[in-house]
């Protein structure tokens, strides 16, 4: 039998969480899950950190001034391993079964684990770093003019002027910001019928159509080359996210539109012992927000594990406690 943390430390021979993703949400849910001696494995597809790693500098994470976001996740992963936790790298979930009441299962290349209670953490796919997005250099200019969030980047370029691809609402939230805001238009699909191209000028919006040809700019990025044509500009956002693959639909948890995650308060799921936190349940897309709902997920877990305890002990349980 596999080896899961807090075996050694209580008499509970069962794996009791499986927390699926070790981005900012699932980091979170593990630290809680190893300060609270719960028998739980963290499973990450890549290395872990998510998406923060792409983050150049975090100016809106409380108590943390100033940092890239690569340093955020090293001491988020030494928190974890200074309470016992650890991660399993490149071991991606790839399937899930939650019908059976006790035990649900989680499949991987490697094993497959049969946990009591699944946090889901896995976070959204980004359209800008799909390839068919993509703007010839836009990686160079990470963080150094091209961003994919302007909730999160947005505040570092008050007073600049920025244009912005896709999402016209992260436009709107640009306006109060920033000197200028060009949007670059199409408006894509999804978002056509809710913000006509009137309304994203009547917010003093500049509405173009073109094409980016190339990005220009010594150290970081000062224009963008359209159609022939050099317009300058500080930032290019680059918007727009979708919830990654459809697995936990087909596995019966209940999505919104979007294919995000539908969770209440506590982080649970319309499935008793599975929860959800960070960018898989929806906005906003925050480092705090993920952290916040990944120590809920696991206190949720944790009051759930335990209520099954007492009721194994014959306790009849009040819905106070339950909820
Ligand atoms: C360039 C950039 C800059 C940003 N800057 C800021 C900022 O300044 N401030 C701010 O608040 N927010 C910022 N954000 C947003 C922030 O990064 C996200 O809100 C946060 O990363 C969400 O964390 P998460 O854990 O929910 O998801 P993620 O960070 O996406 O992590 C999900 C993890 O799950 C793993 N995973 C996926 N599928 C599986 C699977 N099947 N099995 C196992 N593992 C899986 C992934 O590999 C990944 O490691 C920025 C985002 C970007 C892209």
């Amino acid at each position: 039998m596999p080896s899961y943390y807090g075996l050694e430390k209580r008499n509970v021979s069962e794996l009791e969480l499986v927390i699926v993703g070790a981005g900012a949400a699932g980091l979170s849910a593990a630290i809680y899950a190893s300060l609270l001696n719960i028998n739980h494995i963290l499973l990450e597809a890549e290395s872990g950190g998510g998406l923060v790693n792409l983050a150049k500098t975090v100016e809106n994470f409380p108590g943390v001034t100033g940092k890239r976001g690569p340093e955020i996740i090293q001491s988020l992963i030494h928190q974890l391993e200074t309470a016992g936790g650890r991660l399993n790298s490149f071991e991606p979930a790839e399937e899930f079964d939650f019908s059976s009441g006790e035990n649900f299962k989680v499949k991987t290349g490697a094993d497959c684990y049969h946990p009591k209670t699944v946090i889901i953490a896995t976070g959204l796919e980004l359209l800008g770093l799909r390839e068919e997005f993509g703007i010839k250099d836009e990686r160079k200019y990470l963080g150094k003019g091209v961003s994919y969030c302007a909730e999160c980047d947005g505040p570092l370029f008050k007073g600049k002027r920025v244009m912005i691809i896709g999402n016209p609402f992260e436009a709107f939230l640009l306006k109060r910001l920033c000197d200028k805001v060009y949007y670059l238009g199409p408006v894509p699909a999804e978002f056509k019928a809710k913000v006509p191209i009137e309304v994203i000028e009547a917010n003093d919006i500049e509405y173009m159509e073109g094409k980016i040809e190339g990005l220009i700019g010594d150290k970081s990025l000062s224009a963008v080359t359209i159609d022939g044509k050099i317009l300058g500009i500080e930032g290019l956002f680059i918007t727009g996210k979708k919830a990654g693959s459809d697995i936990f639909g087909k596995a019966g948890l209940k999505l919104d539109d979007n294919g995000f995650i539908i969770v209440n308060r506590q982080m649970e799921t319309n499935i008793d012992g599975v929860y959800a936190a960070g960018d898989i349940t929806g906005e906003p897309w925050q480092i705090s927000k993920s952290i916040g709902e990944g120590a809920v997920a696991t206190l949720s877990a944790f009051k759930f594990l335990t209520g099954q305890e007492m009721r194994n002990l014959g306790w009849a349980l009040q819905d106070e406690w339950e909820r």
